[in-house]
């Protein structure tokens, strides 16, 4: 079987998905792509040498019957009512993050798949496939580091253009929020925000970065600092305390370097790069759920509905200042793998 995709959104990372598609992945072929803008959409036929047929509307591309399997990558509001269009039509859906930018819409979405009576979404949630953090879950798994105390974690991008903090927990915030609770297998129980100076190099009235410190159903502290406008590099840090040790997420592999009397490795600017591989594997594993009808990889409706509670969470968080506690409900048997 090969599946037959229909990509809505042709941005940054609908593109590199497209190419993924088309010159990486097994079982696969785009049919169809849908974006506000024609132009964007021709030059990526153009480019990658395509003959997807193109709409304007991504509701027609939905419906259509050469697509059947979905893959959102437009801007973040419009992923709920893609989603649940594209389920409604009993249609696979491959959606980026977030899958809804609130839970609420999230539970809209996993109350549409129950009625299916099947699996059918995969959020793009890539971290958990990437090496490092496979690695990383490894050690804890085993015991390793004995029971995990404390997480410190960071998220940092070159720069964002959104000057709302709450979308920094929606958009940026989202990864940690679903890693780290892969990673420690555990769920959260309260959320708090800290704002230190805003850096004068945030666009508009930005709270540039914050700190979220979050309690674990486990007993855990995590502490995550998201800095939306680091100026230096997209970087990704992870450390885990445990009773008996530290373990610590790998830099991406890169060259050593000596020259004019300096010891350096480069950091990496491009999100696209630093989790390249992982795009790869999760976007494969998409693929293999659907043919194999049994979505056993990759991070469910479920997954992101857990995470959206707990990013609303900290939204409150952020205007309160106080400790906010999050309630969790219980996952259906149906999200069981
Ligand atoms: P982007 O470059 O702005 O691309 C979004 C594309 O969607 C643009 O071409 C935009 O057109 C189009 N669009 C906007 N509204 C639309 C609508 N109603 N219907 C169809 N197309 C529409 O953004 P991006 O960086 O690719 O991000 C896209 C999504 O992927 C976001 O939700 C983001 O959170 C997610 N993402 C995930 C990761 C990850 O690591 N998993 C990384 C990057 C992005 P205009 O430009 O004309 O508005």
């Amino acid at each position: 079987m090969k599946l037959n995709i229909g990509v809505v959104g042709v941005g940054a990372i609908g593109q590199d998905h497209i190419r993924r598609f088309v010159q990486v992945l097994q079982n696969c072929q785009v049919v169809a792509m849908s974006d506000i803008s024609k132009e964007n959409l021709d030059k990526v036929n153009k480019s990658l040498n395509l003959n997807a047929k193109i709409y304007s509307d991504g509701h027609e591309l939905i419906r259509s019957k050469e697509v059947n399997a979905v893959v959102i990558t437009s801007w973040d509001p419009t992923h709920e009512e893609y989603a649940l269009a594209a389920i409604n039509e009993g249609k696979y859906v491959f959606c980026e993050k977030p899958l809804a930018v609130t839970a609420e819409g999230c539970k809209k979405i996993i109350d549409a798949e129950m009625k299916q009576g099947k699996r059918l979404l995969q959020v793009g949630f890539m971290r958990p496939f990437d090496t490092g953090y496979r690695a990383l879950k490894q050690v804890i798994t085993e015991g390793q580091i004995g029971r995990p105390l404390l997480l410190h974690a960071a998220h940092r991008n070159v720069t964002n253009t959104y000057t709302d903090e709450s979308i920094a927990i929606t958009n940026t915030l989202i990864h940690e929020l679903d890693v780290h609770r892969w990673l420690l297998d555990d769920d959260y129980v309260s959320a708090q925000v800290v704002f230190p100076n805003k850096s004068s190099l945030a666009p508009g009235e930005l709270k540039d970065p914050q700190l979220v410190i979050f309690k674990t159903a486990k007993g855990t502290i995590i502490n995550v600092e998201v800095f939306a406008n680091c100026q230096y590099g997209y970087d990704i840090q992870c450390e885990v305390v445990g009773e008996k040790g530290i373990a610590k997420l790998p830099d991406p592999s890169q060259i050593v370097m000596r020259k004019e009397a300096k010891f350096y490795i480069d950091i990496l600017v491009d999100w696209k790069d630093r989790f390249i591989a992982a795009y790869d594997v999760e976007l494969q594993a998409f693929i293999d759920n659907v043919i194999s009808g049994r979505f056993t990889q990759g991070a469910s409706a479920w997954d992101a509905y857990a995470a959206a509670v707990a990013a609303d969470t900290c939204i409150k968080a952020q205007k309160s200042g106080a400790i906010e506690p999050i309630a969790m409900p219980k996952m259906p048997d149906f999200y069981k793998k």
